[in-house]
């Protein structure tokens, strides 16, 4: 028997994908939150008749959640009812205009070359949308659905040399950036911002990130956009009512303040009231930077400090309760900033939040009108901020930023009366996701992608420090928003049941 008892610190997405795919493979799973819900970020938030998503909002590539199901036998489809959304987002523009971004890639270069006429911007985003795939055709190989720290993990030159191998290492473009291989096809200002856009996934700065991540505008296009009626909240419920059939134990409300070691390997851990609780392995949802300091400590926290991983960016959300609802609205709207070079250097460069920012909007009742008092709008406004810096004390800095949020609602977007129709208010700062969620610095995307050469990298999820320990999250390979890392927690846990196997085996 190779079943293994098996801890899993944090039930974010990953926790709950890698301790559904550990239990259907026959091990005994117990899965810690700090918290007294399950979910991690995707919580929710509901009042007065309104209900929020309080994190992640859109949903793509859900295959990731498919094969999860499909790993117990299941039919995803018998827990989730997922819409998909085309338009995928509406953007506003400074200057007050719109386009719609479409998921079909000729209906889309067709509305850009209304929108900006002579400029070849249709061409160039067809011509863009060919690198994409390719770069996520490379991803799907090398990256995806495989534990990876390091370049010499996903390419092994040595037993791989081939020219289709090279082909593919050239293809990855490496030493170039997001930002410039868009603006090498969609040269128009306002249609490059689009699609800068899809970085902001990860929290990173387009002029920062390796041209790979172009791959997600393909992923996006060609897997669509998803609503999970209930919210994306109904995917937490979907995981936990999987991992229950299965035999998973949950407990939320227990903070775990350490992992057990013998002669540098896994034993167990420690909660923070003291008890220790014997496991054959780990799986930490936790982020990974502090997983390696706070849990772990000694010369494997020590590697991983010296490796210089940066934050990815935090947020401000502020969810507004309306008692009327804006018709020009679609479900995601993009309500984009002056210049985002200014924006991007604020927020990644400065540590500062950007003077005038880009909005995401979520207005869900469109797709399910039961999430605000009829005629009513539950909107949800994010705005990326700096993770946290010394000294920044968002207590005091939310009611001036809250103001230059609405102000460019108003301005950019049509939102005038915007102060007259909430009826109900809360938000959520970078420091209140830092002491949430125990991320690092607030982050609100795990680590950030910054490098052009190996910025897509992240710890991995086989820890190569410590036998026994597994990672799974957004700061754990392959990185962050919820299909990554329910990926992330589907690796962990298939390397973690094939350690077992290949250790059974040996016995
Ligand atoms: C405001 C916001 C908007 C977002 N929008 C999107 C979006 O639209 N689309 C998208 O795909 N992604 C989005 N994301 C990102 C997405 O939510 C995250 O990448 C993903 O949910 C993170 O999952 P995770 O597995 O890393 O765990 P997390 O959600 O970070 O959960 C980790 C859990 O572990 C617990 N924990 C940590 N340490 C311990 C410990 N020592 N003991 C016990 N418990 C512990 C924490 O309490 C937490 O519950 C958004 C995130 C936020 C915050």
């Amino acid at each position: 028997m190779s079943g293994k008892s098996v801890g899993v610190i944090g039930s974010g997405l990953g926790g709950l994908a890698a301790a559904c795919v550990l239990a259907a493979r026959g091990h005994r799973v117990t899965a810690f939150d700090k918290n007294g819900w399950l979910g991690g970020k995707a919580a929710v938030l509901e009042a007065d008749g309104f209900r929020f998503d309080m994190g992640p909002t859109i949903l793509t590539v859900p295959r990731v959640l498919e094969r999860i199901f499909a790993e117990a036998g299941r039919d995803m489809a018998d827990y989730l009812d997922l819409r998909r959304l085309d338009p995928q987002w509406r953007c506003f523009f400074d200057g007050g205009e719109s386009i719609d971004l479409l998921a079909d890639v000729d209906a889309m270069a067709g509305a850009m070359d209304r929108f900006a006429p002579g400029t070849g911007a249709g061409e160039g985003y067809r011509r863009f949308q060919k690198v994409a795939a390719g770069l996520h055709g490379v991803s799907e190989r090398f990256f995806f659905w495989k534990p990876v720290e390091d370049l010499f993990d996903t390419i092994d030159l040595r037993a791989n040399f081939s020219p289709a191998t090279m082909r593919d290492v050239l293809s990855l473009r490496m030493g170039s950036s997001v930002a410039g291989t868009i603006r090498r096809h969609v040269r128009e200002d306002r249609l490059a911002q689009m699609l800068d856009h899809f970085t902001q996934y990860v929290g990173s700065s387009p002029y920062g990130s390796p041209a790979v991540l172009c791959a997600i505008a393909h992923m996006q296009a060609a897997d669509g956009v998803w609503y999970p009626m209930g919210g994306t909240r109904a995917v937490v419920e979907a995981l936990v009512r999987l991992g229950r059939e299965l035999g998973v134990t949950f407990r939320p409300g227990t903070d775990v303040a350490g992992v057990e070691l013998r002669d540098g390997a896994v034993v167990g851990v420690r909660t923070a009231s003291g008890d220790i609780l014997a496991f054959d392995a780990v799986v930490s949802n936790m982020d990974a930077i502090r997983t390696y300091r706070e849990l772990v400590g000694g010369p494997a926290a020590r590697a991983y400090e010296s490796k210089g991983f940066e934050p990815a960016c935090s947020g401000v959300v502020l969810y507004l309760g309306l008692k009327q609802r804006y018709e020009h609205l679609a479900h995601h709207c993009f309500v984009f900033s002056r210049d985002p070079e200014e924006e991007f250097d604020a927020i990644y460069k400065h540590g500062r939040p950007a003077p005038d920012p880009t909005c995401y909007l979520a207005a869900p009742s469109f797709t399910e009108p039961g999430v605000a008092p009829e005629g009513g709008e539950a909107l949800y406004v994010l705005v990326h901020a700096p993770y946290l810096r010394p000294g920044q004390d968002w207590s005091r800095m939310l009611p001036g930023y809250r103001q230059v949020i609405l102000d460019k609602l108003k301005r950019s977007a049509g939102l005038h009366d915007i102060e007259e129709r909430i009826t109900f208010e809360r938000a959520l700062t970078p420091q209140d996701i830092h002491d949430r969620y125990k991320v690092l610095d607030g982050a609100i995307y795990g680590l950030a992608s910054h490098g052009k050469f190996m910025g897509a990298f992240k710890p991995g999820n086989r820890s190569r420090k410590v036998p026994g320990l597994y990672l799974a999250g957004g700061a754990a390979h392959p990185g962050p928003g919820m299909p990554m890392v329910m990926m992330s927690g589907w690796i962990a846990a298939d390397v973690l049941d094939r350690d077992a196997s290949a250790a059974a085996g040996a016995a």
